[in-house]
C-alpha cells in the first residue's frame, strides 16, 4: 500500500467508516512507515476539530458568540 492511499484512508476514517480491509492495510503500512505515523497523529487533531464542528451543526445553529469562539479555536478571522 502506498503512502498516498494510507493518507486517503486516514482522512476517510475521520469522517466516515472504513472497511476492515482498509483498516488492516492502513495499520500494516503505519508499522513500516514513520511518515504516515506522523501524518496520522496530525490528522487526529484535525479530525477532532472537524467532529466538533459537525456536532455543532447537527444539534443547533451557531449563535454569534459561538461562531467567534470557534473561529478563535481554528485561528481564522
Ligand atoms: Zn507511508
Amino acid at each position: 500500500m502506498s503512502c498516498q492511499k494510507t493518507s486517503y484512508i486516514l482522512e476517510k476514517e475521520q469522517v466516515s467508516k472504513i472497511s476492515l480491509w482498509e483498516k488492516i492495510s492502513m495499520k500494516f503500512h503505519l508499522l513500516i512507515c514513520a511518515l504516515c505515523r506522523k501524518y496520522k497523529s496530525d490528522s487526529k487533531i484535525l479530525g477532532k476539530i472537524l467532529k466538533g464542528l459537525h456536532q455543532h451543526k447537527t444539534h443547533h445553529h451557531l449563535s454569534d458568540p459561538e461562531k467567534s469562539e470557534l473561529k478563535k479555536k481554528l485561528n481564522v478571522n
